[in-house]
């Protein structure tokens, strides 16, 4: 008996993600590395950005806070 394994498909990192057109203006959907300045995209993660470059991680806004003691 032949197993398949499902395959995962890897999608790949685009640029075109990290902006928007709007207009004709181009607006960034995500935030650059303020130490490695622009051009070099945070990765976002849940209540954190993260520059993979340098290590570099920002916290979102503490306004959010509560949100972090929600349960269903
Ligand atoms: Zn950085």
């Amino acid at each position: 008996m032949g197993e398949k394994k499902p395959r995962r498909k890897r999608k790949p990192v685009k640029t075109a993600d990290f902006f928007e057109k709007k207009g004709d203006s181009l607006e960034r959907k995500r935030k650059s590395c303020p130490k490695c300045g622009q051009g070099f995209f945070m990765a976002k993660h849940k209540g954190r950005s993260y520059c993979g470059k340098c290590k570099y991680t920002e916290f979102e806004s503490a306004s959010k806070n509560e949100e972090k003691e929600k349960k269903k």
